[in-house]
């Protein structure tokens, strides 16, 4: 199977052709550095995209916003959220704090993004 795909490890953005064969990426052609084979590889076997979402906090107005601390594999993303929305937030909170460590199991936490009182 072939598949087209573009690179986003830069902001050049080289159009990969990658071909899968039992699993495998086989080939990756397009690419102008090294970068590109290893993203095709992640994008094509393996995605996963950085979570970004907020939290409401009950009785206060403004929200907290909240991101994963690495990729999160795309199709866990759905859970992750739900997850996420479940999460009982201890105030006060500091930029970086751990909200959720290795959700679903994963190797990714659940941090915030900013302080709140
Ligand atoms: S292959 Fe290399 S040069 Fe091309 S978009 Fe990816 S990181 Fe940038």
């Amino acid at each position: 199977m072939k598949k087209q795909i573009i690179c986003t490890s830069c902001p050049i953005g080289c159009q990969l052709e990658v071909v899968i064969e039992d699993g495998l990426c086989t080939q990756v052609s397009g690419n102008a550095c090294p970068r590109g084979k290893t993203y095709a590889e992640q994008e094509c076997l393996r995605p996963a995209r950085m979570v970004s979402t907020s939290l409401l906090i009950p009785g206060r107005s403004l929200p907290l916003s909240v991101r994963t601390d690495r990729p999160m594999a795309k199709d866990e993303i759905k859970a992750c959220l739900q997850a996420i929305a479940e999460i009982k937030v201890q105030l006060p909170v500091k930029v970086g704090d751990v909200l959720l460590a290795n959700v679903l199991g994963s190797e990714v936490n659940i941090i915030a993004t900013r302080n709140y009182e």
